[in-house]
């Protein structure tokens, strides 16, 4: 009998260490290819860029921008941890409260957690990133996304591919870049495109967002939402990225996307 029980342990015992081991392996190398990815991100620190443009240091890999109106700042993306958020908007004389809009690029934390620090805020997200927030579309494979998934804790108006809102006169077009995620969007203010997790900026040249395991939910739609929509966005001169700093020079980063 005795024997019997052992057998059994060690039948269920031994392949479940094996598969608790590779379980662990498989999410240490994930961790070191995030972790060797963030690093090489350029965020830049917490300044004013040019007239009524202000980009904001949100963590140690990532940016949101700020952009002055008569009425009160428009955010496009949001700092995390609402210390930081307060303590960096003050080193541009601002707060929190006098955010009246977010045009979030999509629903990953680092870019859309700290939207209840804006208490006083509109907030807006492409209609398709709705499916990331509202249990349709796990963030990354089950059963991972039972544990790790996107949500959104207010109230929020959704925007349609090529739609124009007006902030007291800061008029923001909605583009739909799907690949990073589903319903990510850039957005795009006169000369200036804000590109969430679309695309990183190396030397001043377009990369597509990194391509590294389950970071971009299709790698191919990314590349290909690069080359046919971002890059042949007329009158662009200005690139501000969340994670790789800005560039003056938008025909010299797409240069190799347009050919
Ligand atoms: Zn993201």
């Amino acid at each position: 009998m005795a024997s019997r029980r052992r057998k059994i342990a060690l039948g269920v015992g031994i392949p479940l260490v094996v598969l608790l081991t590779v379980l662990s392996a498989l999410g240490l190398l994930y961790y070191r290819q995030l972790t060797r990815s963030r690093a090489a991100m350029t965020p830049m620190e917490t300044q004013k860029v040019m007239d009524g443009v202000y980009v904001c240091r949100a963590a140690w890999y990532n940016n949101f921008w700020l952009f002055k109106t008569d009425c009160g700042l428009v955010a496009f993306d949001t700092g995390l941890f609402p210390e930081k958020t307060r303590s960096e908007m003050a080193k541009l004389g601002f707060r929190p409260e006098d955010v009246k809009a977010v045009f979030l690029t999509h629903t990953d934390q680092e870019h859309a957690g700290g939207v209840v620090n804006f208490p006083n805020a509109k907030v807006y997200i492409g209609k398709d990133e709705v499916q990331m927030i509202d249990g349709t579309t796990g963030r990354v494979p089950w059963p991972l996304s039972i544990v790790y998934y996107n949500e959104l804790k207010v109230p929020y108006t959704t925007l349609e591919d090529g739609e124009t809102v007006d902030v007291c006169g800061l008029k923001v077009k909605t583009v739909f870049c799907p690949g990073h995620t589903p319903g990510i969007v850039v957005y795009v203010v006169g000369d200036k495109l804000l590109t969430g997790d679309t695309m990183g900026l190396v030397k001043g040249r377009a990369v597509a967002f990194n391509e590294y395991l389950w970071v971009n939910m299709s790698n191919e739609q990314l590349n290909r939402s690069i080359r046919d929509i971002l890059a042949k966005i007329p009158g662009i001169k200005y690139i501000l990225s969340m994670h790789y700093g800005m560039t003056d020079d938008a025909d010299r980063a797409f240069e190799e996307w347009r050919n």
